[in-house]
């Protein structure tokens, strides 16, 4: 199991703007990462729940809260986390998303892709001018 910074790093966008365009792309992380704050919400309620679980109870349903407890909170951190990273990447990309020539936004195609240094060479649909968007 690798670690999520990996994972994330893996992170096909060059394919992924190839394939729906980059507009299409970026509506797409926002939901994802949207998603997973909806998810970080739920766990910190059913954290909360389990809190106010804990108050009555025998010790034995006490230690099944206290399990609760630390899952939710690990899935809310986790879901939390997922939500920053989502959200951070896709507006470092859409800053690097106008191109310098025209100014058009989001409106290119990707030429060439250099996964080891995490650019890649893209091209403007409107005036056809060449820039680099760094991953
Ligand atoms: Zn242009």
């Amino acid at each position: 199991m690798g670690s999520p910074q990996r994972n994330y790093l893996n992170h096909p966008l060059a394919d992924g703007i190839r394939k729906v365009g980059f507009r299409k792309w970026y509506e797409r992380e926002l939901l994802s990462s949207h998603a997973h704050m909806v998810l970080a919400l739920l766990a910190t309620i059913a954290m909360l729940g389990s809190f106010e679980a804990f108050r009555g109870g025998t010790l034995e349903e006490k230690l099944m809260d206290v399990l609760f407890i630390i899952a939710s909170a690990l899935i809310g951190l986790w879901a939390l986390r997922r939500y920053l990273m989502l959200l951070g990447h896709a507006e470092v990309i859409a800053n690097q998303a106008s191109c310098p020539s025209c100014d058009e936004y989001g409106r290119f195609e990707v030429v060439e892709e250099d996964r080891r240094n995490q650019r890649m060479q893209v091209r403007c649909r409107k005036c056809t001018g060449l820039w680099q968007i760094e991953d």
